[in-house]
């Protein structure tokens, strides 16, 4: 579903991925720990085409990103072809980003209107339908300063959930919030999880929920894949040095 091949990333003289090779296969649920600044937003970030490789190539269900295949040859894509696989991604952020002026119901349609072109009538069905979802069947109307944070965390999980994307990544999305809340955000990632159907990468600092939750951790550290395997491997018995180190931090 997912392909990272010798994918690195630079931002000047900073290198912050280096030759990533990684492939998730559909439905997978991968949660991705390390060390603060190893690399581990960028590498989701540039999935969703917010950053572009320095090189390598990404690939997301069957497709390549930044580039096509022309006449059998590699070549930069042209923004159609961007917009098509950017659509099979979609990303709930550590800020919820909603549109503070728009309410709920109207944050959660916007997508499904204006970038994939459904009539507002069925954009408000499937959107009530992933809000009640995310339990909050009751808050169509309210405007987001009216939630609470986690609430307002789960109208954007409900946000990307209704533009059905293939994969969907989790940048740190309870590190906004207070302690108390953090707990019904994750049920809902959790019960998304458990449907089964869609891919999942969790950037995450919770690593009770990544052993929960993951088919597969991986330990990001210094821009490169340090270790990787199931979570009671990973979490239960690191082989790397700086898997056990940085773990030993949660303890
Ligand atoms: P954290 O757990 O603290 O969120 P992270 O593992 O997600 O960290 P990244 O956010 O991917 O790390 O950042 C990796 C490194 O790249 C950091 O040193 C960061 O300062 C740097 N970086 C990220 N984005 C940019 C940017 N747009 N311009 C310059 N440097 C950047």
């Amino acid at each position: 579903m997912v392909r990272y091949q010798k994918v690195s990333k630079s931002f000047g003289n900073l290198e912050v991925l280096r030759e990533i090779d990684l492939d998730i296969t559909p439905t997978e649920k991968v949660a991705v720990i390390g060390p603060s600044g190893s690399g581990k937003t960028t590498l989701i970030r540039l999935l969703m085409t917010l950053e572009k490789p320095t090189s390598g190539v990404i690939e997301v269900d069957g497709e390549l990103l930044w580039h096509e295949e022309v006449k059998g040859k590699l070549v930069s894509a042209g923004e159609k072809h961007l917009h098509r696989v950017r659509g099979k991604v979609g990303m709930i952020f550590q800020q919820f980003n909603l549109f503070p002026h728009m309410k709920v119901l109207r944050n959660v349609t916007e997508g499904p209107v204006h970038v994939l072109g459904m009539k507002k009538e069925e954009a408000e069905i499937q959107a009530v339908e992933m809000l009640k979802k995310v339990g909050l069947g009751e808050k169509t109307n309210n405007y987001p300063s009216q939630l609470s944070g986690g609430q307002q965390q789960r109208v954007a999980i409900a946000r990307a959930l209704v533009m059905r994307p293939k994969v969907m990544l989790f940048d740190e999305v309870t590190s906004a919030l207070d302690p108390e809340l953090v707990g019904e955000v994750l049920a809902v990632i959790k019960e998304i999880a458990s449907e089964g159907e869609t891919t999942m990468i969790l950037v995450t600092h919770e690593m009770e929920f990544a052993r929960d939750i993951a088919d597969r951790i991986i330990f990001i550290d210094g821009g490169c894949i340090a270790e990787q395997g199931p979570p009671e491997q990973v979490l239960g018995d690191p082989q790397c040095a700086r898997t056990r180190e940085f773990l030993s931090r949660f303890r």
